[in-house]
Order: structure tokens, then sequence, then C-alpha cells
């Protein structure tokens, strides 16, 4: 992900004096300081102390930051660049749809830095998640700056290519018997230079902005499934091509259903009375309460399918079951009389219970046998 602004780190403004940048990084290097943060602190305080040091390394050093000034993490390391998100070792869905409309990365000439990847984690109910549906999401991101659309030079002026490299962004020196080729030490690499840098971008090309996109989720995606939205990420500098962002979906946990593959479980208690004469009862589905017929004699654990009310899946193929456990749920808090009735049931079961509790009658076989051996 992208770097945090120096002068943001260190809560100071652009044309801080050298004073004021050693005042602000005093003040959070004493807030930061590992002794001062200890236990479930020490981490978190030790991301910013760091940040704050190394805000302060090029800030203090006029010559880093007048670079910085220019181009931004890019001006003071050279190595600084695209996170990278890895472009194609996940399963976009769109991935074949939109893909390298936009040219995709690498092959750019000079030194210009494709914008960075973003990743948005999208949380969805397991219902917008069958169904499909556009949602508005908000990103803070980097985008081109209006004042110079981009360039990063003030409006009237214009970037200049780079003398030292001819604007290649990379020059061969001679090393020994080998000639290599490095980033140019007077452009970064970029192939050219900004003599006026826009004031709104310091030169960059690019400001900070929470961008508010609309995102179509297609029907039937799931946990773990990305969504990408070519050229949504973060603005390139200097006018280079912006980076992709990725919607991340986590599906939330349903109370009823649970999804398996382009399937829905669900488990349904019903009395022991229906469960043992049969009935009727009501099954939800996502669309609607459906009718399924319990036989007399169901067992708990018996397994229903409702065909066709499961999730149509996004990379295709046909429309899952709903499918249905039943558990046969055993009566509680009964009162005397209901007691006594009970009673009266299992007496009456007594002359042949190997008709009316077979699984039971055959456990005890089985366990007898066991016994034997
Ligand atoms: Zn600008
Ligand atoms: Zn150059």
């Amino acid at each position: 992900m992208a770097k945090r602004d120096y002068y943001e780190v260190l809560g100071i403004s652009g044309n801080a004096s050298e004073a004021e940048i050693k005042k602000a990084y005093r003040r959070l290097a004493m807030k930061y300081h590992p002794d001062r943060n200890t236990g479930d602190k020490a981490k978190a305080a030790e991301k910013h102390f760091k940040e704050a040091k190394e805000a302060y390394e090029v800030l203090s050093d006029a010559q880093k930051r007048a670079a910085y000034d220019q181009f931004g993490h890019a001006g003071v390391d050279p190595n600084m660049g695209a996170a990278g998100a890895g472009a194609a070792d996940f399963g976009d869905i769109f991935g074949n749809v939109f893909g390298d409309i936009f040219g995709g990365r690498g092959g750019q000439g000079a030194g210009v830095q494709r914008g960075d990847d973003l990743r948005y984690n999208l949380e969805l109910s397991l219902e917008d998640a069958v169904a499909g549906k556009s949602v508005q999401i908000k990103v803070p991101t980097l985008v081109n700056c209006d004042t110079c659309n981009g360039s990063g030079a003030k409006p009237g002026s214009e970037p200049k290519t780079c003398s030292t490299c001819r604007g290649q962004g990379q020059v061969r020196m001679q090393q020994g018997f080998f000639s290599i080729q490095q980033a140019c030490p007077s452009c970064h690499g970029k192939g050219f230079s900004i003599d006026k840098p826009c004031m709104p971008c310091r030169g960059r090309g690019r400001v900070q902005e929470t961008k508010t996109l609309s995102v179509k989720v297609p029907q039937g995606v799931d946990t773990g499934d990305r969504i990408r939205l070519s050229g949504e990420g973060e603005a390139g500098e200097n006018g280079a091509p912006a980076g992709d962002l990725y919607v991340q979906v986590a599906v939330k946990k349903h109370p009823i259903f649970r999804r398996e593959e382009s399937h829905l479980h669900c488990e349904m208690p019903v009395g022991f009375t229906t469960a043992a004469l049969g009935g009727e009862t009501e099954v939800p589905t996502l669309a609607g309460k459906v009718k399924l017929k319990i036989p007399e004699g169901t067992q708990t654990g018996k397994m229903f399918r409702v065909r066709g009310k499961g999730v149509k899946p996004v990379r295709g193929g046909p429309q899952g079951d709903l499918l249905c456990r039943i558990l046969v749920e055993t009566p509680i808090n009964l009162d005397k009389t209901q007691r006594e009735l009970l009673r009266q049931l299992e007496d009456s079961f007594m002359d042949n219970g190997k008709q009316h509790t077979p699984n039971a009658y055959g456990w005890l076989d089985k366990v007898k046998n066991f016994l034997k051996r």
C-alpha cells in the first residue's frame, strides 16, 4: 500500500522550517518511544516510530527534502513503487473481461511508476451475495491532480525531458569490463525533471482524495472472490497509468443458511409427533417459503433436498439445491399428565419394541455381539 506523506507523518506543513521539522520529530519520537510503549501498544508504536524516523531523516536533509518535494517517495527511495498485488495470482472474476484493456503493468518506458493497486474489503449478506447487487464504496486513494492534470508541473510550465538520459530514465555506466544499466541519477529514473512543481500536489501529479465508486457485485459471489476494477487504484505519479482496485468479498454468517459451493444447507427442528406421524412443514429458502412433506417415521438427521433453491455460482454452472437436515426435537418441561401419557406410550411399545424402535434394538444386538467376542 502507499506510503504516507512525510509531511503528514510529522504533522507539519509543506513549508515547515528546519526547526519545526526537528520539533515535530522530537515530539513523535517521545510519544512512540519503545520505552514508553509496552505490551499491546508496542507494535503500533514501533511502526509509528519508524515512520517518523524515516520522514525525519529525509526532511531534515535539504537535498533529500528537495528530491522528495519534487518526486515524492520515488525521489528518495528508488526501490519504492507499486506494492505489487501480483496481478495474476488470484482468481479474478472479471479477469478475462476487463483484464489488460488498460495495457497492464510493465513496459511503460522511462521510470514512470504505475499507481499502486488497492484492496477494498466488502462485507455482504448471503442474500446480496447470492442475488448480486450494486454497492457504493468509499475508497481513500490518490487521484490525478486537477491543477496540473497529473503532470506535476506548474500550469504554464511543462516537465522537461532529462538531458542526462535523454528521457530514457536509464544510463549506461562503464564498470571495468562491464557496461551496466542504472537508473539515471539526474532524474531518478523518471526520464524528465520538473523545474516548477505544481503547488497542490508538490510536483507529484496526484493528490489524496476519497473516491466514491459503484461496484456491481455479480450474482453468486462467495467469500474469497475478488472483483477487479481496472484503473481504479491509485493514480500513477506524474501522469503514469493508475493501478487497479481489488474488491475482496466476504460473506457474513447467516442465521439459517450455510453455503457450500452451489448448495445451501440448513437444519430444521421438527416436533417428534410430526416426525412419527408424518406431516407437512414449511422450509425457508432465499426465495420465500416452500412446503416440505415429512414422511411418517422420519428420523433425526434425515436430509431433504429442495431442488434448485441453492445458489447460481458466479463462474457458471447449474443452480444448486437447498439441503435441509431434520432435527427431531425431544420435548422438554413436561408436566405430570404429559409424563404419564409418555409412560403409557412407552408401555404400549413394550410388547413389540423391535418394531417401533428398530435402531435401538439393532444397536443393542450389536453391543451384545461385541461383548461376546
Ligand atoms: Zn498538480
Ligand atoms: Zn535522466
